[in-house]
């Protein structure tokens, strides 16, 4: 079956990459199948959404065998879009930018941050990571000659929507707005919403108020943990 005829759920298309990332692990360390049980303890989602999730994907296990780890790869890869690579730019190279840049995300996954942008003088040529700095006024010839759709937000919060304006009008189809200001963008543009300081207060709070266990009794809980992290803005 392919990923385009899939009505997949959002809330199973968002815990996609961290099924991705484990089944990769099985995979390189040579294991053939794998049960709902064994996935539900290394992802912490519990067997029964693991096993709804799976069953849009076309994966049925079998009783006494599992998943076909080989099977769940290829599904992932193509619904990751993971056999091409995504280009993506990134505006604002202070302190969280830079972090990013640094980062290696291409290790097992198919996005790289191609290009990233700042307005400070200083950091305008500088080389972070494998990106070389360049000043915000190239963003949009930039973002045409590499074919970039996807930006990441790490500027400060007023200068959000002025970045953003420009970015709509260059096409793109994505923002990950890592600033804390809730950028408006047209119904055509995906914007999903990183606020670390504020999944930081969230946790404690969690932590002080609720007990793990909570979690992983409430069956009818949709959003597991790692899904809070990610909130699209733009619905
Ligand atoms: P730093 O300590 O390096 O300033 P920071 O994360 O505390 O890091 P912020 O004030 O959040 O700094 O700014 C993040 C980055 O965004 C800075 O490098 C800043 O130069 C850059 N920046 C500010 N305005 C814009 C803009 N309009 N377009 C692109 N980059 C911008």
């Amino acid at each position: 079956m392919g990923y385009d005829q899939l009505k997949i759920p959002k809330a199973t298309a968002r815990r996609l990459p961290l099924y991705y990332r484990y089944i990769q692990n099985l995979y390189n360390s040579g294991k053939q199948r794998v049960s709902s049980a064994e996935l539900s303890e290394a992802v912490k989602v519990d067997s029964a959404t693991i096993r709804r999730d799976f069953s849009y994907f076309g994966a049925l296990g079998k009783k006494g065998y599992g998943y076909n780890v080989q099977y769940l790869l290829n599904f992932f890869r193509k619904a990751l879009n993971q056999d091409e690579l995504t280009k993506v730019a990134l505006v604002g190279v202070g302190n969280l930018g830079t972090a990013l840049l640094n980062y290696n995300f291409t290790k097992g996954n198919n996005t790289k941050i191609v290009a990233a942008f700042d307005t400070n003088e200083e950091k305008i040529g500088k080389k972070i990571g494998e990106v070389v700095v360049r000043s915000v006024d190239d963003l949009e010839e930039v973002l045409e000659e590499e074919g970039i759709e996807v930006v990441i937000l790490t500027v400060p919060a007023h200068a959000a929507q002025v970045v953003t304006d420009r970015l709509v009008k260059a096409n793109v189809k994505g923002i990950l707005n890592f600033t804390p200001t809730r950028i408006s963008v047209p119904p055509t543009v995906r914007v999903h919403h990183i606020d670390l300081a504020v999944e930081l207060q969230s946790f404690v709070y969690f932590i002080n108020n609720f007990s793990p266990e909570e979690d992983l009794t409430d069956e009818d809980e949709e959003e597991s943990t790692q899904d809070v992290l990610v909130t699209n803005s733009s619905e």
